[in-house]
């Protein structure tokens, strides 16, 4: 995984050796030699990862991280602190002005490259849902904000795995009141109560018995419910190695026993954080491409994702009857935008929705065609069985009055339809078009009447 990472640091010789030891592993490195020069780098060159320096003259790290956390155009990029000293006041300090993990000088070699990946792998992560984020952009969809550094996370759920009596309850003190803590002793139970209920963090002991506690994170990264949970580890300070490994499976950060409890609290605070970030994204984007595919007023499929559907379903030979396409067309329909106003109309189209909708089986698709037309599109079905769906959709709209919310209270609508199905030969353009003609003949012979139309007698 190759990706471009800048150095920040007023010291020249503390660049160099960073820089060398990144660019052996094939990274490439831009460089800043103060906070000022690492905002334009980070807003010109857009790097994947950052490495800051705290001590700096002038804007010091903890400002630069909180500038670049607070605009929505960097808050999405990786920052690791290069801290002089390991005081857990720093890394808390750190925290919160958002850096996503911590190194101490001299700079482990090991340490940094297991970090370094792992952080790159959420990023990438995140990469990919601003990139749909962006196409939702274009579809004239409004954006979630980036999460404020000070957010109330006191709903958040965290779930601990700790099967150390002693440990549970200090784990338990410290948290308690922070956020909503639940405690599991056992990794397997825990594992399935993560299945059953979405967690802001989980925390994993590493000195876990069954399993230990770095297959129990492995079983969370590849479980399709809990595959994106946010893993904060417990780990020993001699247990650099199983750590280095643990990031590698997909723990996302880690504290070091013995727990400082600012520090444990912050970096939940930031697993929470990117989590509901992360949330946020995702839930904005299924609901912008269902924005995408659907018409507002009834919740039916629109004509575009109507017309790709059906192009697809007349791709796919393998169907033993072809594809039957009702159009249909509510009568008159100007008349009662005339005479109870347009929110009337809109009242009535919904109910017809509804209707259409109830009249057809889970794998036919019902959308709106345009103002009053609706389509309903039936894979593998003979026009024989087209006609009954046609007929009691007819009746389903004609012969029960729309009740609403008006004076008028209840309105007769009819609606005539065009009825057709598919040939070998048919795109979805001339089977629209027939459908259409029959629709147009159903008007002309008096509405509220179906009309079938067979390809061979279509000359289409
Ligand atoms: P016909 O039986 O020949 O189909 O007559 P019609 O009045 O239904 O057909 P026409 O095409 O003349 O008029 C369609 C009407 O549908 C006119 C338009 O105002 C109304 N309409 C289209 N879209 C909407 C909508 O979203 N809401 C409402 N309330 N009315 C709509
Ligand atoms: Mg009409
Ligand atoms: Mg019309």
């Amino acid at each position: 995984m190759t990706a471009r990472i800048l150095v920040v640091d007023d010291i020249r010789t503390n660049i160099k050796v960073l820089e060398a030891k990144l660019t052996s592993e094939y990274y490439e490195v831009i460089t800043a030699g103060s906070g000022p020069e690492a905002l334009d780098a980070a807003h010109g060159q857009k790097p994947d990862l950052i490495l800051l320096d705290v001590m700096m003259p002038g804007m010091d790290g903890f400002e630069v991280c909180r500038r670049l956390k607070a605009d929505p155009d960097t808050a999405y990029i990786p920052v690791i602190m290069v801290t002089a000293l390991g005081d857990p006041e720093d890394r808390v300090q750190g925290l919160s002005a958002g850096a996503d993990d911590f190194l101490t000088k001299p700079v482990d070699d090991i340490a940094m490259f297991a970090r370094v990946r792992s952080l790159l792998r959420v990023k990438l992560m995140l990469d990919e849902l601003r990139m749909r984020e962006r196409t939702s952009a274009s579809l004239g969809v409004i954006s979630p904000p980036v999460p404020g550094l000070d957010e109330d996370y006191s709903d958040a759920s965290i779930l601990l795995v700790e099967d150390n009596p002693r440990d549970q309850l200090r784990l338990q003190r410290m948290i308690e009141g922070q956020f909503r803590i639940e405690i599991i002793a056992d990794g397997a139970e825990a594992l399935g109560r993560a299945r059953q209920k979405e967690y802001d963090s989980v925390v994993v002991s590493l000195g876990l018995q069954t399993p230990d506690g770095l297959r129990l994170c492995s079983q969370f990264r590849t479980t399709e419910e809990t595959r994106n949970v946010p893993i904060l580890l417990l780990v020993g300070p001699d247990d650099q190695k199983q750590l280095v490994k643990g990031l590698e499976i997909g723990v996302t950060d880690y504290v070091v026993r013995p727990i400082d409890r600012n520090e444990f609290i912050a970096r939940l605070r930031a697993q929470v954080r990117r989590k509901r970030y992360q949330d946020r994204l995702r839930d904005h984007y299924q609901q912008s491409m269902e924005m995408a595919v659907t018409d507002p007023l009834t919740s039916l499929y629109n004509r575009r994702y109507m017309a790709s559907h059906l192009s697809t379903l007349l791709s796919q030979s393998a169907s033993q009857h072809g594809t039957a396409v009702l159009i249909m067309d509510l009568d008159h329909f100007k008349r009662i935008n005339d005479t109870h106003g347009h929110p009337v109309g809109d009242e009535v189209l919904r109910e017809i929705g509804n209707r259409i909708v109830r009249n057809i089986r889970g794998i036919d698709m019902a959308c709106r065609y345009g103002g009053e037309e609706f389509v309903v599109l039936m894979p593998d079905t003979d026009i024989d069985s087209a006609e009954v769906v046609a007929s009691r959709l007819l009746h389903a709209i004609g012969d029960k009055p729309v009740t609403v919310k008006a004076a008028v209270g209840e309105l007769l609508v009819t609606c005539s339809i065009g009825c057709t199905s598919s040939s070998d030969k048919d795109t979805a353009d001339t089977l629209l078009r027939r459908a259409d003609k029959a629709l147009y003949e159903a008007k002309s012979d008096g509405r509220n009447r179906i009309v079938y139309r067979r390809s061979d007698e279509s000359g289409a």
